[in-house]
């Protein structure tokens, strides 16, 4: 059986860093880690490629070859994933689909190309799929309310993947999160209760990247990777430091909550096993509005001294925001805009409140009869789902101004410099490699020479180099990341945006 693994194109967001990844010459900044992992699930006498549209395009020759097109997704890549699972249906491909785009009903319904939805965790949907086609009885629709046994979970196909077209290489540990926010879809979709990896699952993972020659950041993808501190204190990262030892140019990134200010011997032990860099829903500042969305880990404290504790300890901290909660007013987009000035957050991902079909915020927001339209699955275009208390246009008015204000170069490399100023980093194990000074390059004749960046890069690096040598590489890496943020946040600098779930 000869199997297509698919994942459609995605549009350029926040996330995609298109604009970044041309100056380092990669094509999209990670595989998509689920495939791969269904990928390893499959019967060992399949053969299976893997098509990501971000990389390169699905051919005739494809089509011919495939019995079988797995296709996956979440929902900013909803229009791709409509064409990919008709042109496989018409080229006579049987087509299964799972991923966050299927999860709901209403999303399955515009999918009549799809021959088999294989919904929820894959560890628990997929073998009783693949039963049931061999017996040739499979049904239309696969799915669990149960939660799968992370232990069994197989290591990423990491084979299927061309090593020269991606930014990064991730790692899933756990899923679930004890949380409850009410915008969020991580618990709806993968519960609340903390499952994880066995340490050695996740070695034997990192030993295959480095095998296969990976070197550089290793996200790990769980949605909060702090939620058991003492777990990650005890086992992982012990395990993480002994394995990093030797090992030049290996490092990782997590997503964390603001819980992690509070425990400086897990920030300590994240710095020394070699995490430079932490993503934090912070969404809001106003205790109201943090209380409205039962954000409780982010309630009760000082948060841009908590910022600072983390950033001086050695960690880069990105951060989520989000402007449209029932008790903003159009004042928040000034304090939002200090707020982040002041924290040194440069990579600063502010979106529109919006209400994924199945929280608890889209069912409190249907019984008020303010959901308006489909979602975009894009958190930071400028679209928003719902009717906000402000009214729309207020709302897509302050935030242009917003990201006009935070992504001009002035206020953005400002804002690096504070970071800088904070951030303690340890000295890195890593040696610089041809293709880096190539990206340094190319950066610097983008922005410097034809950019808008032409005084504040080069002074960033002076900067850098005089203050803070240490430094150097990540601040010639967040100019290229702000160079990015801004060509994707541009056009919505000023106007009103249409098209669909806009106004
Ligand atoms: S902490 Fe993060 S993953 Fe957990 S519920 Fe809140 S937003 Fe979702």
């Amino acid at each position: 059986m000869n199997a297509l693994l698919i994942y459609p194109k995605s549009p350029e967001t926040f996330w995609s860093l298109t604009h970044a990844l041309r100056l380092i010459n990669r094509k999209a900044a990670s595989p998509p880690l689920g495939l791969l992992t269904v990928a390893a699930m499959l019967p060992s006498d399949w053969d299976l490629r893997l098509v990501d549209l971000n990389v390169r395009d699905m051919t005739d020759e494809d089509l011919a070859w495939a019995d079988y097109a797995l296709l996956s997704g979440m929902i900013v890549q909803r229009d791709s994933a409509l064409d990919v699972a008709a042109r496989c249906k018409s080229a006579g491909l049987t087509v299964v689909a799972g991923g966050p785009l299927f999860a709901s009903e209403d999303e399955r319904a515009r999918f009549g190309d799809v021959d088999h939805f294989v919904l929820n965790e894959a560890e628990l949907t997929l073998p009783p799929f693949l039963e049931d086609l061999e017996r040739g009885v499979s049904h239309r629709t696969y799915r669990t309310d149960q939660f799968a046994d992370l232990t069994t979970s197989p290591a990423p196909r990491w084979d299927l993947v061309d090593p020269h077209e991606y930014a990064s290489r991730g790692v899933q540990f756990s899923r679930g999160c004890p949380n409850n926010c009410e915008f969020c879809e991580v618990t709806q979709l993968l519960g609340h209760r903390w499952r994880r990896k066995a340490v050695s699952q996740v070695i034997a993972e990192l030993d295959t990247l480095y095998d296969l020659g990976w070197r550089g950041v290793v996200p790990f993808v769980d949605d909060n990777f702090n939620a058991r501190g003492e777990y990650l204190r005890r086992e992982l990262l012990p395990a993480l430091i002994e394995w990093r030892e030797g090992k030049r140019g290996m490092g990782f990134s997590a997503q964390v909550t603001m819980e992690l200010a509070d425990d400086t011997e897990l920030i300590e032990l994240m710095v020394r096993a070699g995490f430079g860099t932490v993503f934090i829903g912070i969404e809001t500042m106003d205790e109201v509005n943090l209380a409205e969305c039962h954000k409780r880990q982010n309630r009760h404290r000082d948060l841009l001294s908590d910022i600072k504790r983390i950033q001086r300890a050695g960690l880069q901290v990105q951060a989520g925001f989000i402007v449209g909660f029932d008790n903003d007013t159009p004042s928040v987009f000034q304090r939002m805009t200090e707020f982040i000035q002041k924290s040194g957050i440069a990579t600063a991902m502010v979106g529109l409140l919006q209400a994924p079909v199945g929280t608890a915020l889209y069912k409190r927001l249907n019984r008020e009869g303010r959901i308006r339209v489909d979602l975009s699955g894009d958190n930071s275009d400028g679209s928003t789902n719902i009717v906000p208390r402000m009214g729309l246009e207020s709302l897509q008015a302050g935030y242009g101004n917003l990201l006009r204000d935070l992504y001009a170069p002035k206020n953005y490399y400002r804002r690096v410099r504070t970071f800088l100023r904070e951030y303690r980093p340890r000295r890195a194990n890593t040696r610089i490699t041809p293709s880096q000074i190539l990206a340094v390059i190319r950066s610097f004749y983008h922005l410097s020479v034809v950019g808008r960046e032409r005084w504040e890069y080069p002074g960033l690096l002076f900067w850098t180099l005089f203050r803070r040598p240490r430094a150097l590489p990540v601040a010639v890496v967040l100019a290229i990341y702000g160079y990015h943020y801004r060509m994707c946040f541009e056009p919505l600098f000023s106007a009103r945006v249409s098209g669909p779930g806009r106004a």
